[in-house]
């Protein structure tokens, strides 16, 4: 049984260890120690355990008494590891099924396109679980709410925080998502419009107030925060935007009186913080959590009733396909918080954009139709599940090393379509999304392909031309099926 997330198998552990009495488990993730994971390991690989559990590395597990494989929460993209060997796990463990010729279960509330369309033509076989968890409980009603109002403060609105207060009044929880760490995403200067950026990437530097520095979160670089504009002078220096240290600020002032607890990578850097956090919510020793996606999944809180959430606009505009699609995930999962036990549950979302069709669809708790409405659009886009990509990455110290050595990747590409007559297109290269990062200017080229035999035929002879001529001072890599154009 394959799961997205470290965090979530204690839990899961203890579910098990209820459903199936006495079964023999070996878990398999990261986070074991050396020793811990030797003794699973053979016990999976000798065939004692008759259940393991584990992260994406547990697909190669060696199970000799393999009879079937389970991925929960499928759609996850933790399940592709994006660098070193890149591989995704779900698409491994559905080629071992095969192999093994055992039956395979992808499960999730909101399966990924590629396997959603896959039920649709038939290849999968749909089974629906239309009841939640525990029979009392029902779906949490949905509310948009605009972002912006005259009586807005630190971000939230008045509806937002009514609803919190009455939570608290109630002795009820309340989860506030947003995902964004630190305090806020950028820096700016009142006078003459200085942006605090990352001396290595192309990117914004994040405020976070509990550390009092400036940092990166692609590179790691760490500054403190200045006390006047290095271009000006100027000592107005406006932190913009929220990020969750800004939310726990602003709620720890409008309820002293409150436990509020911070949930991010940051506030559970400690080993077995998380845990400790966890076991503090489930016995009600928090009112307010205020937390990033660590918090959106497998985590049952039965007095947690409120889920606000703020920020999501992000995502609707984002240069990546995919990103609608995940958000919706995260937030069907996040909405999920609310109301699992007996008491019903609420959620808020605050938008700019009410109309929007993921938002319509997230209200009615209906993912077919938002799915359907996103396959028809990737069909008419040529994206996938509709085509099959392959993104050639290269990072160096100079932008003109990594134009000159994409620039001939492409013209090598081009005339092995052209000579070997493949379906296959080579498009122009482009800088990264983050065009550079610790120090590298990074670059990338998609290859398309409608067929994933003319993407096989085309890719193993491109990689050896590259191998041929890579330059020493290029390091690229090439990913099929990337989930990532960062
Ligand atoms: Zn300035
Ligand atoms: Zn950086």
């Amino acid at each position: 049984m394959l799961v997205p997330e470290i965090n979530l198998t204690p839990q899961l552990q203890q579910r098990i260890a209820t459903a199936l009495p006495g079964a023999r488990v070996a878990v398999l993730h990261s986070a074991l120690s050396a020793s811990e994971r030797l003794d699973h390991w053979l016990a999976a690989a000798r065939g004692d355990a008759q259940l393991v559990v584990g992260t994406r590395l547990a697909v190669f597990a060696p199970l000799p008494r393999l009879g079937l494989i389970v991925v929960d929460e499928e759609h996850d993209a933790s399940f592709k590891q994006q660098d070193g060997v890149r591989y995704h796990a779900r698409d491994v463990a559905i080629y071992r099924a095969r192999l093994r010729a055992v039956p395979i279960i992808l499960g999730s509330a909101t399966p990924a396109l590629e396997s959603y369309a896959a039920a649709r033509r038939g290849r999968y076989r749909r089974l629906l679980l239309p009841r939640r968890a525990s029979a009392r409980a029902t779906m949490p009603a949905v509310s948009l709410v605009p972002n912006r109002s005259p009586d807005t403060h630190e971000g939230m609105g008045p509806r937002l925080r009514a609803a919190i207060a009455e939570r608290i009044s109630r002795g009820e929880q309340t989860l506030l998502f947003i995902n964004r760490r630190g305090f806020a995403p950028s820096l700016l200067c009142a006078g003459c419009g200085w942006k605090a950026q990352c001396p290595r990437c192309a990117a914004r530097l994040v405020v976070h107030r509990t550390e009092a520095t400036l940092r990166c979160h692609h590179c790691g670089h760490s500054e403190p925060v200045p006390r006047s504009c290095p271009e000006c002078g100027n000592q107005d220096l406006l932190p913009l935007g929220f990020g969750t240290q800004r939310l726990e600020r602003a709620l720890s002032e409008l309820h002293p009186a409150s436990r509020i607890l911070r949930v991010d990578r940051d506030s559970t850097q400690r080993k077995g913080a998380f845990a400790t956090m966890r076991t503090a919510i489930a016995a009600g020793d928090v009112d307010i959590l205020v937390g990033t996606q660590m918090l959106a999944k497998g985590h049952d809180f039965p007095r947690l009733t409120l889920v606000g959430v703020l920020g999501a606009d992000n995502a609707l505009y984002s240069a990546d396909f995919r990103a609608t699609e995940r958000l919706f995930a995260l937030l069907e999962q996040v909405a999920g918080r609310a109301g699992r036990g007996v008491l019903p549950g609420e959620v808020i979302v605050q938008t700019d954009f009410p109309d929007h069709p993921l938002y319509a669809a997230l209200v009615d708790h209906d993912y077919d139709r938002f799915a359907q409405a996103l396959l028809s659009e990737r069909e008419l886009l040529g994206l996938p599940p509709f085509a099959h990509l392959a993104l050639l990455t290269a990072e160096a110290a100079s932008r003109a090393l990594v134009d000159v050595f994409l620039g001939h990747a492409v013209e090598q590409g081009r005339s092995l379509v052209s000579s070997h007559a493949l379906r296959c297109e080579v498009y122009p290269p482009v800088a990264a999304t983050i065009a550079r990062r610790a120090g590298l200017e990074r670059g990338q080229v998609l290859v398309q392909s409608t067929t994933r035999s003319a993407l096989h035929d085309f890719l193993p002879r491109w990689r050896a031309e590259l191998e041929r001529r890579g330059p020493r001072r290029v390091r690229w890599n090439l990913d099929v099926d990337p989930l990532a154009f960062t």
